[in-house]
């Protein structure tokens, strides 16, 4: 049995996405900017998608930009209101949690000369409103927060933050990377109080390479890119339309299948936490009240790649960390003020809404018996 569970990294395309993208590619191939009925037609499917998106996010058609995921989303982002906004300010406040996305497009930003605040998490991995509030002053024109962390899994109080922040300042923008949440966790954007919302398709079963920004009717950021009038120039170049419409399809299958599998998962997710509670040597490291769809706990003493791949030579797959940080330690986990030893040693088990109590009851059997062989180093005689 394979046993998947590195869902936060990426999901397995569903068949309904494959078909989608498929029928575009051989049915509605035209460039949606023709005039002729090729184009019409596929401007149609494209609109079609556009509203299907908008419907699961809950907000307007117009609302939505495609782009070719979410680290395209928060660049544009961040940089487009950074640039519309320079001439009112020039603090940017972020959290030191974010995904390397908004922290390197943060840091960019910062040697152009804005003033970036990383506002750390707790060390138990959560990150009050009130803390994100603090740091925001008269010169600031860009607040972007996470609405769940994907490393951790904690869930920021998005609401929270926006009043708070423009109790202080209102003319701020405020930006959130749904990505972790979206189709997850049910919320309908209008109602967050955010500006901006990137989301990303390969994390709901659709395809790498495809995702949107949200953009609330009234606010103006400037481009990353110059083109065409494609996505109201905000985002010229001939639209994927069957990444798009692959992406629609994901998110309506996604948005149908959350509600019913949110018990599902949180049970999932109780019984992972107490069976691994009982291991010796395991300590959790996300928040109690974190998603259900993230897990991180540490194997103290043995490194997360050692155990990523025995895990793997076992049919299980989960992430060391987060898989954008391939081998360097977590800046998350270093942003809790984790010790080393125990960041070095951080899994992450991520789920979807087709995940079993099977694929636990492996894992947690499977790590019952990895972790004394680890630990009295005889790696080499695994042999489940
Ligand atoms: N933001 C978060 C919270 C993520 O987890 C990811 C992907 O890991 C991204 C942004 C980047 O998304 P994409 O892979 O679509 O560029």
């Amino acid at each position: 049995m394979e046993c998947y569970l590195d869902n936060g990294a990426t999901t397995a395309v569903s068949p309904s996405a494959v078909a989608a993208a498929k029928r575009a590619m051989e049915e509605v191939w035209g460039n949606p900017s023709s005039l002729h009925r090729r184009g019409i037609d596929a401007f149609l499917l494209l609109q079609q998608c556009r509203e299907t998106v908008a419907g699961v996010l809950g907000c307007d058609r117009e609302e939505v930009t495609f782009t070719s995921g979410a680290t395209e989303s928060n660049n544009l982002a961040l940089f487009g209101a950074a640039r519309a906004k320079k001439r009112r300010g020039n603090r940017i406040v972020t959290t030191a949690f974010e995904h390397s996305s908004v922290i390197a497009a943060a840091g960019k930003l910062e040697t152009e000369g804005f003033e970036v605040i990383f506002v750390p998490p707790e060390p138990d991995g959560t990150l009050p409103a009130e803390k994100i509030a603090q740091a925001v002053d008269e010169n600031t024109i860009l607040v972007s927060t996470m609405l769940v962390n994907n490393e951790l899994g904690t869930v920021l109080d998005i609401p929270k933050i926006g009043r708070l922040i423009r109790r202080k300042n209102k003319e701020v923008l405020f930006h959130c990377d749904g990505v972790q949440a979206f189709c997850k966790i049910p919320f309908k954007v209008s109602r967050l109080g955010v500006d901006l919302m990137s989301v990303s398709a390969h994390k709901i079963h659709g395809p790498k390479g495809v995702g949107a920004l949200y953009v609330k009717k009234g606010v103006r950021i400037q481009p990353l890119l110059y083109g065409g009038a494609q996505e109201k120039k905000l985002r010229p170049g001939t639209e994927g339309v069957p990444m798009i419409a692959a992406f629609a399809a994901a998110a309506q299958e996604s948005a149908q299948k959350m509600l019913p599998s949110q018990e599902k998962v949180a049970e999932l997710n109780r019984v992972l936490r107490e069976r691994l509670a009982a291991l010796d040597g395991v300590v959790l490291n996300s928040p109690a009240d974190a998603s259900p769809y993230i897990l991180n706990l540490s194997v103290l003493g043995i490194r997360s790649e050692i155990m990523l791949h025995a895990l793997e030579e076992q049919g299980i797959y989960v992430s060391s960390g987060s898989a954008c940080a391939k081998g360097e330690p977590s800046h998350v986990l270093s942003a809790m003020g984790m010790e080393r030893s125990r960041a070095d040693s951080a899994l992450r088990i991520s789920f979807t809404y087709e995940s079993t109590m099977e694929e636990v009851e492996m894992l947690v059997e499977t790590l019952t018996s990895l972790i004394p062989r680890f630990r009295q180093g005889k790696k080499g005689t695994v042999h489940i």
